[in-house]
């Protein structure tokens, strides 16, 4: 079997290999993929994976824009739309200095098999720029946003390509973004998600994402008769993924002791409760300032610099920041401290080594493909609602998307469980995300 994905690898290399981000999501996948594959006659001979693994379509371009020195300004913009078997391409833009055709790329890949799982018909793409948002005015934000949708729109649609918010896009990004959208093609459409409540947009939608994450790690520990009341849990990141895990996991009685950002990590013994997740969601989302200001704040916390918070002890971890920030070591600190719950709000935060290092441990650990879902799935409600011309209220959606993530995880248990009842929650993912967009696939022949 190792030297069918070797073979499998080698091949992928030789066309991506200068893309380590992509390899390490298409190695991942075809761990688990291509012994399924194998055992399943149908998909013998159609070359299948390696059909998956190639977008349908990359787009990169310029975006000239003015600062508000009056200096022209150069980003490259991208979308990458890498499989529409059983919806439009669906997945999220990025503006951080970091984005490079790898990280997209292997993001897409990752949205496919997501956004299969979430049983809502969704095809899978991602998008953005290697353009940085801090310290930009306002003004320099909706101009660079209007110049990239110059573009952008003409590959985008509500049937064809609908992109949604991700790191550096929040709710500010998407108005800018979505009136220049409108201007441009002059209709009121669906054609971005985390659109604002009064002009589109879904209620539970800005908080899906973390809330699934954390309606996930419930799930996984519902199997052990055990829940998140109680539970001492450690979240990194402390944008819109890490704030919403934060608010979940407290109503459901755990303690949350730590948040970070790029610049380090605070730990607060006593728990981030509502008060001061409050405070971190102005500080954060309003004044645009630095988590390391939470101290100052509440002087009984601790601010550490430059480091991730994966060496503070917890039951349950939920990395919500960025990929590859939880090491091979990290993850053994983690074990070592008692951790044994760990669901990925992020996008691949964990390094090959460290999601090998949780499954030898046979921990309660779900990649970010399964419990992550719940933002896109929220945004697949919100396509819905923006179809019927109506809003579904609060409990109507946060309904929905309790059912969409119990399901996901009943698919996990479905191609991971094994026969002494451990769950893989890395195979049940992959194979079930897999195995939709494979038959649509099959059926829409060789295109
Ligand atoms: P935000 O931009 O709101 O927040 C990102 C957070 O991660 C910030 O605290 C940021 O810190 C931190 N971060 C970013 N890069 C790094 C880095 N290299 N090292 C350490 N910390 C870093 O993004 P989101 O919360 O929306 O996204 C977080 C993760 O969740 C991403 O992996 C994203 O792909 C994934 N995700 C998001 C979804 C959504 O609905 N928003 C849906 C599914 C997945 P700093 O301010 O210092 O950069």
């Amino acid at each position: 079997m190792k030297s069918k994905i070797d073979a499998f690898m080698k091949e992928i290399e030789a066309r991506n290999g200068l893309e380590p981000e992509f390899m390490q999501a298409v190695q991942e996948v075809a761990e688990t993929v291509i012994p399924y594959i194998i055992s399943q006659e149908i998909y013998h001979g159609k070359n299948i994976l390696m059909r998956m693994v190639e977008p349908e379509r990359v787009v990169t371009f310029r975006v000239a824009w003015v600062d508000d020195q009056g200096e022209i300004c150069v980003n490259r913009g991208y979308r990458i739309q890498m499989n529409s078997a059983i919806g439009p391409y669906k997945g999220g833009l990025r503006f951080h200095p970091t984005v490079n055709m790898s990280i997209l790329k292997f993001l897409a890949f990752e949205q496919v098999f997501k956004n299969s799982l979430t049983t809502l018909p969704m095809g899978g793409g991602k998008g953005g720029s290697d353009f940085d948002p801090k310290g930009k005015s306002d003004n320099e934000i909706m101009r660079f946003c209007q110049s990239f949708m110059t573009e952008l729109y003409r590959h985008i649609g509500p049937n064809t390509d609908v992109p949604a918010g991700d790191i550096g896009v929040g709710g500010r990004e998407i108005g800018f973004l979505y009136g220049m959208y409108k201007r441009l093609k002059n209709e009121f459409t669906g054609v971005l998600t985390g659109k604002g409540i009064s002009w589109g947009g879904s209620l539970i939608r800005p908080e899906a994402t973390g809330y699934g994450t954390v309606y996930f790690a419930e799930s996984m520990l519902k199997t052990k008769g055990d829940s998140m009341k109680g539970k001492t849990v450690l979240v990194s990141g402390s944008g819109n993924v890490a704030q919403y895990a934060t608010e979940k996991a407290t109503q459901l009685g755990a303690k949350v002791v730590t948040l970070s950002d790029s610049s380090g990590y605070i730990y607060d013994a006593d728990g981030i409760d509502a008060e001061k997740l409050a405070y971190v969601m102005e500080l954060k989302n309003v004044k645009r300032g630095r988590i390391s200001e939470y101290v100052k704040q509440y002087p009984s916390a601790n601010f550490t610099k430059g480091k991730t918070p994966w060496h503070e002890k917890c039951d349950v971890a939920l990395p919500c920041a960025t990929q590859n920030e939880l090491l091979g070591e990290d993850a053994k600190a983690l074990l070592a401290n008692g951790c044994f719950v760990v669901s990925e709000g992020a996008n691949m935060p964990s390094d090959l080594d460290a999601v090998h290092a949780f499954l030898d441990a046979k921990i309660l650990y779900a990649p970010g493909k399964a419990s992550n879902a719940g933002g896109v799935a929220t945004s697949g409600l919100e396509m819905s609602q923006n179809s019927l011309r109506m809003n579904w209220t609060r409990e109507e959606v946060d309904t929905k998307l309790r059912e969409i993530m119990n399901n996901i995880h009943d698919a996990c248990i479905k191609y991971g469980q094994d026969e002494n009842g451990y769950v893989d929650y890395v195979k049940g993912a992959n194979i079930a995300g897999f195995v939709k967009v494979a038959d649509a696939m099959l059926a829409q022949g060789v295109v």
